[in-house]
């Protein structure tokens, strides 16, 4: 067994759409970035990435490359379950946690498991999606942005 974790945070922008963990959420902004800027995503693949001590997503998905402009964050989540595979690897389960005072996670959490499992092609019981607040302090506190955390178990496939 291999474990990883995986930390992001993006600035919150208006004209932006919000999303998070594969769910475009309604709300009056969204996280800026190259990608889609889905900071929950990004924490679960750098979490993946870290538990098979493969490059993180800042080396495997530059900014600086055109083709991941506007990319959506589940396209890249495939291709790092493809990279796990390559390396005789497969998911454990996930946990990761949003760090936002708003919007509300909860309704939108059971969404996310099964995007971000269909991506992954992991049944959504291995993945849990938490969500807490800042208490308002910090920049997160004042809305500024969101960031989340994740932690992710890798098992190695025996018999490659
Ligand atoms: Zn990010």
């Amino acid at each position: 067994m291999r474990v990883g974790i995986g930390y992001d945070v993006h600035r919150l922008a208006p004209h932006r759409k919000l999303v998070l963990g594969g769910v475009e959420i309604p709300f009056d902004k969204g996280l800026a970035g190259h990608s889609d800027a889905d900071v929950l995503t990004h924490a679960i693949m750098d979490a993946l990435l870290g538990a098979a001590a493969l490059p993180d997503i800042g080396a495997l998905f530059p900014t600086d490359d055109p083709r991941y402009a506007g990319a959506s964050s589940l396209k890249l989540l495939q291709h790092v379950a493809e990279l796990l595979a390559q390396h005789g690897l497969s998911v454990g389960n996930i946990d990761a946690t949003v760090i936002a005072e708003r919007p509300r996670i909860a309704p939108v959490a059971q969404q996310m498991k099964l995007r971000l499992g269909e991506s992954l092609g992991v049944p959504p019981e291995r993945i849990a999606i938490k969500a807490t607040t800042n208490e308002g302090l910090g920049f997160l506190g004042r809305a500024e942005g969101i960031a989340a955390i994740a932690v992710a178990l890798l098992l190695e496939n025996s018999g490659d």
